[in-house]
């Protein structure tokens, strides 16, 4: 029995994923490669994902991060963690599930905050997985890791605003079905540093939009992109904000939560699977008259891979019993938490899978290279680890504070 028993119901979505794992998503990774390759176009939807969809869809594998009943299962954070995970194994299983970022944190946001024609328009869509979304904050002009220092402007004319900036690394925004975007910017500069910002639905064709370039990743060019957009003079109706105007910073803190420790799940499927990787490689390669699984070093590597990974689902699982208990507030620390050390510990796990795997582990012929790429991105995206730390660090420092003035005094 685990520390944190899960329902019933979420044992049976766990076996029907993993069911759906072996039978569908495994084998199609390799097909989805090719249909990539022969297309030509990173940015290709390749026929096999819409086939998953239908597949995934068929057996209720659909929506299942969504928190609330009325558009998806409903699950816990805890119930979700456990399959959040599953599908991290494989690159592909999210998307298939309708359960890739950012549009699961956008689908909230417009949950929580969008109008009925928000929902219409973008939310139902979204849900059905034929629509793609994606999420404009970070900016290349300012340290963007410290979201008060957002420059681009909105700025009320009558019934709308006039938004002119540019951002950057807004990642889904290169899919073939994205269409809105959610935007960050700044509509009153002179009010308190956390209420200047508020959020816009934006369509991704709206006037004076333009996606100028994807950023590849290591290289990669990731099929959903990480864009590069400016915004020149594009009106936004009044009524297309989201929650109200100085409302942009409460909301990027609700959607960053759940955001946040979904990545960590998926990262901990990863690791799992370059763990499965490096053993399966590890036994079946011989040098020097013995498996390479026979030397010592590398199986240090795998019982610290295995004990890292029971640590990161602990406290991942805590995490979410937190955030399904207390809140998203009261669980910051522990969510900071594991957003710092779930994609570090994966990296280390997946790096030594890399090295046992010889030249092959950098190849296309294995997913690790590439699930490196994605990982080492996640110690950046959605805060880099040193602004987890700072919030860590201040927390702990705070009981402390009295104590160090009493001492002084
Ligand atoms: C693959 C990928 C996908 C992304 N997707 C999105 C997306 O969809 N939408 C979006 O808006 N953004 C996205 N981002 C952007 C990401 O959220 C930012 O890169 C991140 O928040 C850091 O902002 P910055 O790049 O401006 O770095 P900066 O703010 O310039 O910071 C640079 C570095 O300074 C250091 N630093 C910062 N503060 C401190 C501190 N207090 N103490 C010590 N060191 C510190 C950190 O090491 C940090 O990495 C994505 C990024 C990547 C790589």
């Amino acid at each position: 029995m685990s520390l944190f028993e899960t329902s019933d119901r979420a044992k049976k979505y766990q076996a029907d994923l993993l069911e759906f794992m072996d039978s569908h998503i495994y084998p199609a990774e390799e097909v989805y490669d090719e249909q990539m390759r022969a297309s030509g176009d990173p940015h290709f939807q390749p026929p096999i994902i819409e086939e998953l969809k239908a597949e995934a869809r068929k057996r209720g594998l659909w929506n299942l991060f969504h928190p609330h009943p009325e558009w998806g299962p409903g699950l816990t954070n805890l119930e979700y963690a456990p399959l959040a995970e599953i599908m991290g194994r494989s690159h592909i299983a999210s998307e298939a599930c309708n359960c890739n970022a950012p549009d699961t944190g956008n689908m909230e946001v417009l949950t929580l905050f969008g109008t009925d024609e928000h929902k219409e328009k973008y939310l139902k869509p979204l849900l059905e997985g034929t629509m793609a979304s994606a999420f404009a904050m970070t900016e290349p002009a300012v340290a963007s890791s410290d979201a008060t220092n957002i420059e681009l402007r909105m700025e009320r004319d009558g019934d709308e605003y006039l938004l002119n900036g540019r951002k950057w690394f807004a990642s889904n925004a290169m899919h073939k079905n994205c269409k809105v975007l959610i935007v960050m910017g700044k509509t009153d500069p002179t009010a308190a540093p956390h209420r200047q910002q508020s959020m816009m639905v934006v369509p991704i064709d709206a006037p004076g939009v333009t996606v100028v370039r994807n950023l590849p990743v290591f290289g990669y060019a990731d099929r959903e992109g990480h864009a590069e957009i400016t915004f020149e003079n594009v009106r936004v109706p009044a009524k297309d904000v989201l929650k109200g105007e100085g409302e942009g910073f409460a909301i990027s803190q609700a959607r960053l939560g759940p955001g946040r420790i979904h990545h960590c799940m998926r990262a901990i499927g990863a690791a799992e699977r370059a763990l499965e990787l490096m053993c399966r490689r590890a036994q079946s390669r011989v040098t020097f008259g013995r498996p390479v699984a026979d030397r010592s070093n590398v199986q240090d590597w795998i019982a610290e891979a295995r004990i890292d990974i029971e640590m990161i689902r602990l406290l991942t699982l805590k995490a979410a019993h937190l955030m399904d208990t207390v809140g998203n507030k009261e669980a910051r620390t522990e969510i900071a938490a594991i957003k710092v050390a779930a994609p570090n510990i994966a990296l280390k796990i997946i790096d030594r899978a890399i090295q046992v795997h010889g030249g092959a582990g950098v190849t296309e012929d294995f997913p690790l290279a590439m699930m490196y790429a994605h990982l080492r991105t996640l110690r950046l995206a959605d805060g880099p680890d040193e602004v987890h730390k700072r919030a860590i660090a201040r927390q702990e420092l705070r009981q402390y504070r009295d104590a160090a003035t009493a001492v002084v005094g």
